[in-house]
């Protein structure tokens, strides 16, 4: 078995569960006592997020990068980056490391792909919503028609995720929001909603609506998991 590198922290609430679908993974695959090989650093996200909402993104990189270098030390095979925005420097990060990294946004799209779904919605941070490093691979990569709400709604979407999900709060208020912002992509023709952010699963699931959803901290930890059985 492969060891499983993984960038946390961002937030540290969703770190958590792919600590928790790894090992369930590995578990399900493998039975017994077996649980998977990860080596971890976990960031302190307050500076991090500081960082991004001033767009210094340079900055970022450079602490990311270190951490990844850290963790191809400690003996990882591969890594993820646990979170869908911070791919927007997955180049910089990729470029500082001899070990491959496995992107989110590629795992997710080849899901997409083997559904045959041509259409999709798109949750995320703003900067996953509105910028390209993700949007742009989806489409350009996968040839995939990519659906995100209109301004307001991704201002809801963007302050639920950094104001409660990273604080582990969950509010029905905002469950419902996300419930209502979900159909109407549904209702422009996405075939599928991508949950593009790692703590949205902590607010929906695919018990709550009709719409398919595609859960990327679910998918993500999934494909970890096949790389290293
Ligand atoms: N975990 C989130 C994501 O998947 C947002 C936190 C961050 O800015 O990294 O995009």
């Amino acid at each position: 078995m492969k060891t499983i590198g993984l960038l946390g922290g961002m937030s540290w609430e969703s770190t958590v569960g792919y600590y928790r679908a790894i090992n369930e993974g590995v578990k399900n695959t493998l039975g017994g006592l077996h649980s998977a090989k990860i080596a971890l650093y976990s960031v302190d996200f307050e500076p991090i997020e500081k960082l991004q909402h001033v767009g210094d993104w340079g900055s970022t990189a450079r602490i990311l990068s270190e951490a990844a270098q850290s963790v191809e030390s400690a003996g990882a095979d591969f890594l993820l980056i646990c979170t869908n925005t911070m791919h927007k420097v997955a180049p910089q990060i990729e470029k500082s490391i001899s070990i491959p990294l496995l992107h989110i946004a590629d795992a997710t799209a080849e899901v997409l792909v083997h559904k045959g779904i041509k259409t999709v919605g798109l949750l995320g941070t703003a900067f996953t919503m509105e910028e390209d490093f993700y949007k742009g691979r989806l489409s350009e990569n996968y040839g995939l028609n990519v659906l995100v709400p209109g301004k307001d709604d991704r201002r809801v979407v963007h302050n639920i995720i950094y104001q409660e999900l990273c604080l582990g709060k969950i509010e029905s208020n905002s469950k419902a929001e996300y419930l209502r912002i979900i159909d109407s992509l549904s209702n422009q023709g996405a075939e599928a909603v991508i949950l593009g952010c790692t703590e949205i699963g902590m607010l929906v699931n695919q018990r709550d609506t009709k719409v398919r959803l595609l859960d990327t901290t679910a998918i993500h930890a999934e494909k970890a998991v096949e790389n290293a059985i």
